[in-house]
């Protein structure tokens, strides 16, 4: 039988999801908000997982032209001290595959292949349990029922509050991104120190993070603890001796708070924030560790939608294993009974799986942005293999 099934999202949970339902020759309608696949900028790199995103891939048929794409060479990874002197500095066997990194939107278009997204569709609302199965509504008015609703629209879900109350909480840290272009031929200095892979520098309560995507591009993000409005004051909620309020939209002002927060550390250390393009906010917002809920015939969840963690290297590999191990149990179950038991089981296994990864990852982000640095050190050394 083939049931109606609707994806809302068209990030790395919902396009797994949908590629491998096509794999198995099983129709599913993807509705994103963004009106084309480019409307944004894709944002930098993630390193996919053996056991997690490759799997995902593998199930979905792509995992050869993965291997093709990505960048084994991007798992390096070098720690500095606040001076410049380096601490660690950890680089992957030719043969190894643990990790490799990819842009995210060379992941998008490798997904996104031979799928008819119908771009636009910004949802508002679902509602279970009507007449002829769950209601989607739509920004524009428009509305469409289909046999089981898959919230895939990440942190913000709209289809969230069908199946569940909680709602993202902040976790007291923000990152602020910026971005080198050619960092090869423009900033050398810096490719040396990047490398093929990233460097990280941890601070009291700071840190700074830099990697190396494809094409020469450098995604930075400094990372602090600090309250939410933390720019309304800069002196009161950082210390910094600057009384006026931060405007985020002015980026040399941005620049020259960061540079102020990070004082005193080391001047190639500090060439991340002075070459940096744009800068743009991301508070880190968390949903409750182990979010469950009880389960709704038509509707469930996944990726960052079901459990929006810190982004500590697993969120997407996540999103993608569950996007694919859903789409093979629907493609397996004939009747609306069997489909409704498939859900039911994957949730079982999403909620048990996830719940372990958010202790994990909450536990890292205290421990990578901590009053004592040598917690980074000291985490870095129990999961990097020797
Ligand atoms: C700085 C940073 C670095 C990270 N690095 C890594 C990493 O290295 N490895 C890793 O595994 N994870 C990483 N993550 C986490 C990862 O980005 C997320 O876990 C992952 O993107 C979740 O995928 P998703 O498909 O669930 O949600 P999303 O990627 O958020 O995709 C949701 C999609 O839904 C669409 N949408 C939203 N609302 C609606 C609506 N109402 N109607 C229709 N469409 C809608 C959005 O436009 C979007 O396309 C990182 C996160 C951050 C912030």
């Amino acid at each position: 039988m083939r049931h109606r099934i609707a994806v809302i999202g068209g990030g790395p949970a919902g396009l797994t999801f949908a590629r491998v339902l096509h794999r198995h020759d099983h129709p599913v309608t993807v509705l994103e908000r963004d009106p084309a696949p480019d409307a944004r900028p894709p944002g930098g790199t993630l390193d996919l997982h053996e056991k997690l995103g490759q799997l995902a891939l593998g199930k979905a048929g792509l995992l050869a032209e993965f291997q093709a794409l990505s960048r084994p060479e991007g798992q390096a990874m070098r720690i500095l001290d606040v001076d410049g002197s380096v601490l660690r500095d950890w680089q992957p066997r030719p043969d190894d595959r643990a990790n490799p990194e990819i842009d995210r939107g060379q992941l998008r278009d490798l997904l996104l292949g031979p799928l008819d997204v119908r771009w636009g569709r910004g949802v508002t609302e679902v509602v279970p349990g009507t007449r002829d199965g769950a209601l989607v509504r739509f920004e524009d008015g428009r509305q469409e029922t289909f046999d089981l609703v898959v919230g895939a629209d990440g942190a913000w879900s709209r289809v969230r509050p069908a199946v569940s109350p909680a709602t993202p909480h902040y976790t007291g840290v923000t990152l602020v991104e910026t971005s080198l272009d050619d960092v090869d031929t423009r900033h050398s200095d810096l490719a040396r120190l990047i490398g093929d892979g990233s460097v990280a520098v941890y601070g009291v309560n700071r840190a700074l993070v830099a990697q190396r995507n494809s094409g020469g591009h450098v995604k930075v993000y400094a990372q602090f603890r600090a309250p939410l409005d933390w720019h309304t004051n800069l002196d009161r909620h950082l210390g910094l001796n600057r009384r006026a309020g931060l405007d985020l939209a002015d980026v040399e002002a941005v620049r020259s708070s960061l540079l102020a927060l990070f004082d005193g550390w080391a001047a190639p250390v500090l060439d991340l924030l002075r070459h940096g393009t744009a800068f743009v906010q991301r508070p880190l917002y968390v949903l409750p560790v182990s979010h469950i809920w009880a389960h709704v015939p038509g509707v469930t969840l996944l990726g960052d939608a079901a459990h929006l963690m810190p982004p500590l290297g697993v969120g997407a590999n996540l999103a993608m294993l569950e996007g694919a191990e859903l789409a093979e149990s629907v493609a397996a179950a004939s009747g609306p009974g069997d489909l409704d038991e498939a859900v039911r089981t994957f949730e079982e296994q999403m909620w048990a799986r996830a719940g372990r990864w958010a202790e994990i990852t909450a536990a890292g982000l205290e421990r990578l942005v901590s009053p004592d640095p040598a917690q980074a050190l000291a985490l870095f050394d129990e999961v990097q293999p020797s």
